[in-house]
C-alpha cells in the first residue's frame, strides 16, 4: 500500500482497532492502528501516515504512540483498571449547593488528582443557590483549599458569574470536568465552552453513529487553543486503585508532618505522639481534612 510521510497527531477517540486522529492541519481522519501500538486512549499523541482510503473509510495508519504526561483510569470488569484519557493537565472539580456541598467528595477528587499528578481546580457552581445558613460553612471549606494552594472558582451558569474567568482557565490546557451528577457540568460547558457544547450536541443527536460514539471519551478542541476531554465515564473518574499510604501522601497539607509520628505504623487516629493529631491541636492542620482522610481510608478498607 502507498503510505505518506510520518506526521504527528492526537487521538480524538478510539474504537477498537480504529482511531479518529486530529491532524496538525485540524482535520479528523479515521485510521487503522498497527497491532504493535500499545492501547491508545483519547489524548494520546501519535505518529501516523496517510494511506489510500479503504472501503471502511480508513484514511491512514497509526504507527506509534508517544509517552504520556498523565493518565486517567477507570475500573473495568474484564481488565481491572483501564486507561481512558491521556495527557490531561487540569481537572475541574465541580461542586454545588444542590446537590448538597460536600468537602468529603472534593477531598476524594483531590486525592485522585494528586495521585494522577494533574492540577485540580475547584469550581463552586450555582453560587446563586447558596442559602444564608450554609454560606459561612462553604466559604470556610473553600478557604481551606485556597490556603493549601488550590485554585477555587466561584461560578454560576445561571447568572454567568465567573464564567469568563472559567473560560480563561481552560485556554491552552487539556482539561476534564468531574463532579456528581446535577452539579452543573453540562451547564458550565454550555456557558463557558459553547464550541464544545455544540460538538457534544451534534454527536448525541446523530443517532446513526451508534452507542459507541456517544459513550467513548472524546477530544473537543477549544477555539483559542487547548481542549476538553469528555465522556460519561470521565465525569465519574475517582479513586480506583490507590493504596492507603498513597492516600496519606496525596493529602498534600499532611506532607510537612509525615514522618513526625512516634510510631511508624501510626494510624493518625488516637495513637500517642501522632504528628497529624498534634498539628490539628496546634491549629496548623485543618480538622475536617483529617476527618475526611479517615473516611477515605475506611471506605478503601471496605472494598
Ligand atoms: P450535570 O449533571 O453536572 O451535567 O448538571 P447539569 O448541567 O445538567 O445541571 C443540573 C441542573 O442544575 C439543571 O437543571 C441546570 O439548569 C441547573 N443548574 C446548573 N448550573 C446552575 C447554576 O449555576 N444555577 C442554577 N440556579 N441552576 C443551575
Ligand atoms: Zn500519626
Amino acid at each position: 500500500d502507498q503510505l505518506g510521510r510520518l506526521e504527528s497527531g492526537r487521538v480524538v477517540s478510539r474504537f477498537g482497532q480504529h482511531a479518529d486522529i486530529l491532524t496538525e492541519e485540524g482535520e479528523i481522519l479515521r485510521c487503522n492502528i498497527r497491532r504493535n501500538v500499545s492501547t491508545l486512549v483519547t489524548g494520546d499523541r501519535v505518529a501516523w501516515r496517510r494511506a489510500a482510503a479503504t472501503e471502511q473509510g480508513l484514511q491512514g495508519v497509526v504507527e506509534a504512540s508517544e509517552d504520556r504526561e498523565s493518565v486517567l483510569c477507570r475500573p473495568d470488569q474484564y481488565d481491572g483498571i483501564k486507561p481512558i484519557a491521556a495527557n490531561v493537565e487540569r481537572i475541574f472539580i465541580v461542586s454545588s449547593p444542590q446537590p448538597a456541598f460536600s468537602d468529603q467528595i472534593i477531598d476524594r477528587y483531590l486525592v485522585a488528582c494528586e495521585d494522577a499528578g494533574i492540577e485540580p481546580i475547584i469550581v463552586m457552581n450555582k453560587t446563586d443557590l447558596i442559602a444564608e445558613h450554609e454560606a459561612e460553612h462553604i466559604a470556610q471549606r473553600l478557604s481551606v483549599y485556597e490556603q493549601m494552594g488550590y485554585q477555587v472558582f466561584h461560578a454560576s451558569a445561571a447568572t454567568e458569574e465567573g464564567i469568563a474567568e472559567l473560560r480563561a482557565a481552560f485556554q491552552n490546557k487539556i482539561s476534564v470536568l468531574v463532579g456528581q451528577s446535577g452539579v452543573g457540568k453540562s451547564s458550565l460547558i454550555q456557558a463557558a465552552l459553547p464550541e464544545v457544547s455544540l460538538a457534544i450536541g451534534a454527536i448525541s443527536n446523530n443517532s446513526g453513529l451508534g452507542q459507541h460514539t456517544t459513550t467513548v471519551a472524546r477530544w473537543f478542541p477549544l477555539e483559542n487553543g487547548g481542549a476538553l476531554i469528555d465522556s460519561p465515564g470521565i465525569r465519574e473518574f475517582g479513586l480506583w486503585h490507590i493504596a492507603a499510604d498513597r492516600v496519606t501522601y496525596c493529602f498534600k497539607d499532611f506532607r510537612p508532618f509525615l514522618g513526625g509520628c512516634k510510631f511508624r505504623d501510626c494510624s493518625h487516629t488516637n495513637d500517642p505522639g501522632c504528628a497529624l493529631q498534634q498539628a490539628v491541636a496546634d491549629g496548623e492542620l485543618d480538622a475536617g481534612r483529617l476527618e475526611n482522610y479517615h473516611r477515605i481510608i475506611q471506605s478503601l478498607e471496605q472494598n
